[in-house]
């Protein structure tokens, strides 16, 4: 059987927000860029909790009118009790009013970044994962997806997100930076009117809860226990008596900076470095670093960068940032007597 090839410049794995950030970014730029995304049709999954900040990033994007399709609802802060009573913590302002967050449908904000990333010449390709990466002398040239299409590029960006199929498949160094950590989280519909206003972040020595309005009827929640697996299967009481959807999922929450760049490929997105959620940046920082990662592709591949000095600035920029949100976290956790972080 003849093998079906696909040939681009720049090769990303993972239509998440950081991929996406990517293809925009290198198809801008007019590189052939090539999006790969496992999944035929775009889920809802956890992250629909977005920091102020994403809105002047998904504008430079050219995706404002899809966040504003996406969104469901602002909320001008959080509430946190942290160790104590529930106070609430304002995002900021400025002289136009409060900075206001977003509660979106990940699937529509998905959706949206992947059809601009297509408008912009992107090729997309749904429905087949990436399976092995296609190595040469110690230089990645491409991957075989599931389906055995071949697919070669110049650079490989992998924005595959907790799956982190790259650093699986060529065993990449890592760093770890807190015990492993399980994050079980689940929904619920029906009506919480406390939580309507602003999701809340409580916690006391043995963890925190999550909980968040993100659609009109539709509550989620999240547990992190500080020893270690949570077992949380019920719903926190605040949501007692609501109908659950769909079985309690567990996420691996493990503080984790995995070696982002090197011959032929880059990391993005929580395929490159992951916190617990309790900040709720993971999706702008998904965004900031599959913008990067599109960036420095571009100036290798386009320009002539070189490849080895590009990569490296890339690994600072990365590690730098999660160091940096390493210290914050850890000081936080610190003053609830969890000091096995950081
Ligand atoms: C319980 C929980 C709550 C959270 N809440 C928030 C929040 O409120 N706000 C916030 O900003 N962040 C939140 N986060 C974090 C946020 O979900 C992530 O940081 C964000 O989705 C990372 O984006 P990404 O593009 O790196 O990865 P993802 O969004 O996970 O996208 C990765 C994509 O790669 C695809 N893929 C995987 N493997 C392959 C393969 N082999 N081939 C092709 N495609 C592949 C997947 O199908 C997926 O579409 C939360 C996380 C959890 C676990």
């Amino acid at each position: 059987m003849e093998t079906r090839r696909l040939d681009a410049e720049v090769l990303i794995v993972g239509g998440g927000p950081a991929g996406s950030a990517a293809a925009i970014a290198c198809a801008q730029a007019g590189l052939r860029t090539c999006l790969l995304e496992r999944h035929a049709d775009a889920k809802d999954k956890p992250g629909e909790g977005l920091h102020p900040g994403v809105e002047p990033l998904l504008r430079e994007l050219g995706v404002a009118q899809g966040l504003q399709a996406a969104s469901r609802a602002r909320f001008a802060g959080v509430w946190v009790g942290w160790g104590g009573p529930p106070r609430f913590e304002a995002f900021g302002e400025d002289q136009d009013g409060p900075w206001l967050g977003y509660q979106v449908s990940r699937a529509r904000l998905d959706t949206a970044l992947q059809e601009r990333a297509g408008a912009l010449g992107a090729e997309r390709r749904y429905g087949s994962g990436a399976q092995e990466p296609i190595v040469e002398q110690g230089r990645v040239i491409g991957l075989r997806l599931e389906d055995g299409t071949e697919c070669r590029s110049k650079m490989l960006i992998d924005a595959s997100g907790p799956a982190r199929w790259l650093a699986r498949k060529l065993d990449l160094p890592q760093r770890e930076r807190s015990p492993r950590q399980i994050v079980r989280y689940g929904y619920v519909r029906g009506h919480c009117p406390v939580r309507d206003e602003a999701p809340a972040l409580s916690a006391d020595d043995s963890g925190w809860t999550w909980t968040a309005r993100v659609d009109d009827d539709v509550y989620q929640w999240a547990r992190m226990d500080f020893e270690g697996h949570s077992s949380r299967d019920e719903p926190p009481s605040e949501f007692a008596g609501m109908e659950r959807i769909g079985a309690t999922r567990g996420a691996d929450a493990t503080w984790r900076v995995t070696q982002s760049a090197g011959p032929g490929w880059l990391l993005a997105g929580d395929a490159a470095a992951n916190l617990d959620p309790t900040s709720s940046k993971g999706v702008l920082k998904a965004l900031l670093s599959g913008t990067m990662a599109g960036r420095t592709a571009v100036a290798i591949v386009q320009r002539g960068a070189d490849e080895a000095q590009g990569g490296a600035a890339y690994r600072r920029w990365i590690e730098g940032w999660f160091d940096t949100d390493v210290t914050a976290l850890a000081a936080m956790y610190a003053k609830l007597g969890a000091d096995a972080f950081g």
